[in-house]
């Protein structure tokens, strides 16, 4: 049984939970177009961090970080992944919805061979796919994050 709402205590146990998160999305079906996974949440929540968790169980070498500053990053993909990638957008930053369609936004959604990872996806709005998956997170006292799987209101 899929897995709707997990407290975290650290930022290993929400690499860990997302590593579960990514073997049950390799367990569905392949669509025709990339797996969005739209990741919510204030500053801090720990989506940058599930993201990493994301991307180790990819099978990314080397480190994911919070690309703020570049908006996108891209990371080719190992193991039983071999030959896909990993897109990792923050949107933060982002002026407006073209800045990302002018990074190739229908192109990189449209590719079934990617995964796309998106932190503040309320920035791009009308380019998320209906098909996606939401994650929501939120900030408990000190260390604790709740992850609730699905979009919380
Ligand atoms: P966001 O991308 O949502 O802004 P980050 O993942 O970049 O958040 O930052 C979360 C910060 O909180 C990191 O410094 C991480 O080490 C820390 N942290 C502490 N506890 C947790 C937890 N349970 N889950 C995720 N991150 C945590
Ligand atoms: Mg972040």
């Amino acid at each position: 049984m899929k897995e709707q709402e997990i407290v975290t205590k650290s930022a290993e146990e929400t690499r860990a939970a997302a590593g579960r998160f990514v073997s049950e999305l390799l367990r569905d079906d392949v669509g025709r177009r990339a797996r969005v996974i739209a990741l919510w949440g204030d500053l801090g929540s720990g989506k940058t961090t599930f993201t990493q968790g994301i991307a180790a169980a990819l099978g990314v070498k080397g480190v994911v970080n919070s690309p703020t500053f570049l908006i996108m990053k891209k990371y080719p993909l190992s193991g039983g992944c071999q030959g896909m990638s990993l897109y990792h957008l923050d949107c933060y930053r982002a002026s407006s919805t073209e800045e990302i369609v002018d990074l190739g936004w229908e192109e990189i959604a449209g590719d079934a061979d990617n995964f796309v990872v998106v932190e503040w996806p309320e920035k791009i709005m009308e380019l998320l796919p209906p098909d996606r998956t939401d994650i929501s997170f939120q900030n408990l006292s000190g260390d604790g994050r709740r992850i609730v799987f699905g979009k919380a209101s």
